[in-house]
């Protein structure tokens, strides 16, 4: 089904990750020589400039960073879903994943929150992280 949103282009490092987000997983890559998990995907440890690494899932949970509302579109294809909140999350593993955040009155967004990961579905193809508040 064509969609009118916007979509990764996932690259040789980062299809893993994307593949794993189709499955609703959150895969990142770990560092076998130190253990650094990381985000982006690459092909060095930006820690100890390793070239081993592995795949793990991550638990899909954080805690919000940092946050905007947005109440201007800067793309079109983000103008129907106005006023939106963009985040910065710092997974329980290490890393930082920017998303959106979801099930969330914007008087509730605080930074330190606790967030776990929900998934949109675009496509058959595509299913994007998005965040919402942890709770039962
Ligand atoms: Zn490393």
């Amino acid at each position: 089904m064509p969609t009118n949103r916007l979509l990764p282009t996932p690259d040789a490092d980062s299809k893993p990750f994307w593949d794993g987000c189709r499955e609703h997983k959150l895969l990142f890559q770990k560092c076998a020589s130190c253990g650094h998990v990381r985000w982006p995907a690459g092909v060095i440890c930006p820690q100890c400039h390793g070239r081993d690494a592995q795949w793990i899932e991550a638990r899909g949970q954080g805690v919000v960073y940092s946050y905007a509302i947005y109440h201007q579109a800067f793309h079109p294809a983000f103008k129907d879903n106005l006023p939106y909140v963009v985040a910065v999350v710092e997974l329980a593993e290490g890393p930082m994943l920017l998303g959106n955040i979801v099930d969330c009155p914007q008087h509730d967004l605080r930074c330190d929150m606790a967030v776990q990961a929900a998934w949109d579905d675009v496509t058959a193809q595509c299913s994007l992280p998005k965040f919402r508040p942890l709770g039962p």
